[in-house]
């Protein structure tokens, strides 16, 4: 049974490494099902209750079986799926150099809305520093900017970043979230911001952490990029190292390497509004200051946002120095205090990976981590550009009937427009996340009390009495 199993999941595997796709058909009637199988598609599921059928294309016939099913949904790429097919993984599941050149020069190749990695400098050892742009929406449109690899043993950091973009170019056009943060926001990614180290690393995953500059202007094991950034540079010993062998030395002076310097002008030229500089690991979701135990003017913000978008993951919340030790010279504060326009809304998510190199061998944490990072990214997205209500509809079958709980057009300010279709709704209620209920909408048009803090919040229909309940999650964002 087991050996059959796995056998049919290699099966499984080696179709979609070489180019398969999973496809979602709508299917209601047992006439529905056996047409499809008739067809010759390979099912991999299906659910009869929830009226779908998954089949296994070949790649070469996607295109012509969502003509067929006009209905039809392309499945995102599993991350197992996304593992280069090359003979000899770099680092396992993790994407190692070249297939981290390979997959961005595909994924741009293969989608217009993906440019083709652009240098914005180069490392201390003469490599590319390059960042990748994906976006639908008018020149001029905000950007947001997520950054991996600074240190270079946390290839977790990097994980998420491809994700993220496989993610959103896969999902544009079904996906509300993915379509609306494309068509109005320029994403930006540096998924290698220390190339030198990490190569350095590749293939064994090595623990060099800091660049690979060892010579200059004095004999050191590297400079540790995260305390070499200009903002509070060297603030004092305790967030940041003198000594040329620490693990976290500062350098000789604020933006002293090639990588922060070259980054730091870049970034302030594409002026981001904010934005995730990943780290691995412990699950944390760190904002500035970071030099010292102390609110910056938008704490309250920080503090919202952080506290939302770890309200999935249970990642802790704070300042580097309430959950662990205080740093200076790193790139949050650098973006938050010293970017010559607006101060750019930066988070230093640290990835809940299993150590540096842990998942080295195991896809499932790698995929858990990644979704969870992917929520936080949307939610990041969406607080940046001040948007609202854009999740998709929630439906529920009741008797035959299809009911639906829709939100209204975006962006929605003080008042929240929703639908509910199918049926009479008994009573309307707007919830917490923690499921207090915190207002009792009376129409379609519900004015957002000026009281309400910003946050999630469930719109919740109850139909029948209680006997059906549709809800639709929002947040209110001022
Ligand atoms: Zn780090």
């Amino acid at each position: 049974m087991c050996k059959i199993l796995v056998a049919a999941l290699l099966l499984v595997l080696s179709t979609v490494m070489n180019g398969g796709r999973l496809i979602r058909i709508p299917a209601q009637t047992d006439s529905d099902f056996s047409a499809i199988r008739n067809t010759g598609y390979e099912i991999t599921a299906g659910s009869r209750a929830e009226g779908w059928v998954d089949v296994l294309v070949d790649h070469r016939f996607v295109d012509e079986t969502m003509q067929k099913y006009p209905e039809a949904k392309l499945l995102p790429l599993d991350w197992s799926e996304l593992v280069p097919t090359t003979d000899s993984n770099e680092m396992g599941f993790y994407y190692g150099p070249n297939e981290n050149a390979m997959f961005w020069a595909t994924l741009a190749e293969t989608n217009d809305m993906v440019d083709t990695p652009t240098s914005y400098g180069t490392s201390f050892e003469g490599r590319d520093l390059e960042f990748i742009r994906i976006t639908n929406a008018p020149a001029g449109a905000p950007a947001i900017l997520f950054t991996a690899l600074t240190h270079a043993r946390e290839p977790g950091s990097n994980s998420v970043v491809i994700d993220w973009a496989q993610w959103l170019t896969t999902e544009y056009g079904s996906d509300t979230m993915a379509t609306f943060i494309l068509d109005n926001a320029q994403i930006y990614i540096i998924p290698i911001v220390n190339p030198d180290g990490y190569e350095y690393n590749n293939p064994e995953g090595g623990n060099q952490r800091k660049n690979m500059n060892f010579t200059t202007p004095v004999a050191s094991d590297g400079i540790d990029l995260n305390r070499n950034y200009s903002y509070m540079w060297g603030y004092d010993d305790i967030g940041s190292s003198a000594d040329p062998y620490d693990g976290t030395y500062r350098g000789s002076a604020a933006l002293s390497e090639p990588e922060t310097l070259a980054e730091t002008i870049w970034i302030d030229s594409i002026e981001p509004l904010g934005g995730f500089h990943y780290h691995t690991y412990g699950g944390y979701l760190i904002f500035p200051w970071g030099y010292i135990n102390s609110p910056t003017p938008d704490q309250s913000t920080f503090e919202s946002w952080g506290n939302q978008m770890a309200a999935e993951n249970g990642y802790e919340v704070g300042r580097a120095a309430q959950i662990l030790y205080p740093v200076n010279g790193d790139a949050v504060d650098w973006s938050y205090g010293e970017s010559t326009h607006e101060p750019m809304l930066f988070f230093t998510p640290e990835v809940d990976d299993d150590g540096f190199w842990g998942s080295q061998n195991d896809t499932t944490l790698i995929v858990t981590n990644n979704l969870e990072c992917r929520y936080m990214n949307k939610l990041l997205c969406m607080n940046l550009l001040s948007m609202v209500g854009i999740e998709e509809a929630t439906s529920t079958q009741f008797d035959g009937t299809v009911m639906e709980l829709s939100l209204g057009s975006n962006p929605v300010s003080a008042v929240l427009n929703y639908t509910v279709s199918g049926a009479v709704p008994t009573s309307m209620s707007v919830l917490d996340v923690t499921g207090r209920i915190v207002a009792v909408p009376a129409d379609g048009n519900w004015v957002i009390p000026a009281n309400l803090q910003n946050g999630i919040y469930f719109l919740q229909a109850e139909i029948g009495n209680g006997s059906r309940f549709l809800s639709q999650r929002f947040t209110i964002l001022r």
